[in-house]
């Protein structure tokens, strides 16, 4: 246990790093299957709503890992070995092909609302990926404007040209870009004067303190106000109550998303959901009620 301090070059053996490793590749040949098998990954559906209309303006994709020994597993427990395998590739196509699939059956039940899938930094730098993403978009019939990728900007700070190629390929496709976690990379304002996007998407972090932290409220308020200069969207994340969703609006946000409105669902409850909040959001033009 003591071989780093005597020599330097080698490293100290860890049981626990070891276990936890062995752990890594188990998990990482279950996901394996996972993907061949095609019942265990599933994605929650959460709606975005418009602060003023009530009307959904879009809806993300949140991967779940139905475990058949583990149970259910979040992103959390399996996103980073993924991210770091081979087997990311398959994982972003299968995630992809999922959610357009959903987009599908909206577009068939009329409901006109786009999805927003989370991207790994690192599916980014594969050359093929708009490629990939303009196939199965045509595969199921989906408009590219009605797909939303989500972007962090911490991707960005390495291996620039290839990412910003990729990002500009796709858009050029018309699909739309989010820099998700707004606010909390290194780099976020540089990445917009380099690479074009469509909507903002203000971290969970500045909404839960900005009640009584200045600081995070003027973070908020700025980031409103940047993308209005920009004429981007700006969607703010993690709402839990109605404090917060009052606090947004005096800022002048106008689109919010967490479990004040709805917790992630399954994919067999967002249809009806997405009608009911469609159908209420509709401006009334014979008013059922003078006096309401
Ligand atoms: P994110 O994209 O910022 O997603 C928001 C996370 O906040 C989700 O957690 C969501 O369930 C959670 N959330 C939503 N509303 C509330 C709220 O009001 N309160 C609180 N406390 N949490 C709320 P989740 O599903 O565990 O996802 C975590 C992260 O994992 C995501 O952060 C995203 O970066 C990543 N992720 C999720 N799905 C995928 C995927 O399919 N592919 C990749 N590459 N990453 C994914
Ligand atoms: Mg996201
Ligand atoms: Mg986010
Ligand atoms: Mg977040």
């Amino acid at each position: 246990y003591q071989a780093k301090e005597g020599g330097g070059s080698v490293a100290a053996y860890d049981p626990a790093r070891d276990a936890a490793s062995t752990d890594q590749l188990a998990l990482l040949a279950e996901l394996r299957e996972a993907l061949a098998t095609d019942d265990q990954l599933v994605l929650a559906l959460q709606p975005a709503v418009d602060l003023a209309t009530g009307a959904p303006t879009g809806v993300e994709a949140l991967i779940r890992w139905r475990h058949p020994r583990r149970g259910w597993l979040g992103p959390h427990d399996f996103i980073r070995p993924v991210e770091n395998s081979e087997q990311l590739g398959t994982f972003t196509r299968y995630v992809l092909d999922k959610a357009l699939g959903v987009a599908a059956g909206w577009a068939r039940e009329g409901l006109d609302v786009p999805i927003s899938v989370n991207l790994s930094a690192r599916s980014l730098l594969d050359p093929k990926l708009p490629v990939e993403i303009a196939d199965a978009l045509r595969r199921h019939q989906v408009p590219p404007h009605r797909l939303v990728l989500e972007i962090t900007e911490t991707v960005v700070m390495s291996e620039l040209e290839v990412i910003d190629e990729v990002l500009a390929t796709v858009r050029a496709m018309g699909v739309q870009l989010a820099v998700d976690d707004f606010g909390t990379g290194f780099s976020s304002l540089t990445f917009l004067t380099r690479i074009a996007v469509d909507e903002l998407k203000v971290d969970r972090s500045f909404v839960i303190r900005m009640a009584d932290s200045p600081e995070a409220a003027a973070i908020v308020r700025t980031t409103v106000g940047l993308a209005q200069e920009l004429g981007l969207r700006v969607v703010a994340e993690g709402v839990e109550t109605a404090e917060q969703r009052s606090v947004l609006a005096e800022l002048g946000c106008t689109a919010a998303q967490g479990y004040h409105f709805f917790k992630p669902m399954p994919a067999d409850k967002i249809g009806a959901v997405l009608g009911t909040l469609l159908d209420e959001a509709r401006p009334n033009v014979f008013p059922l009620r003078a006096d309401g």
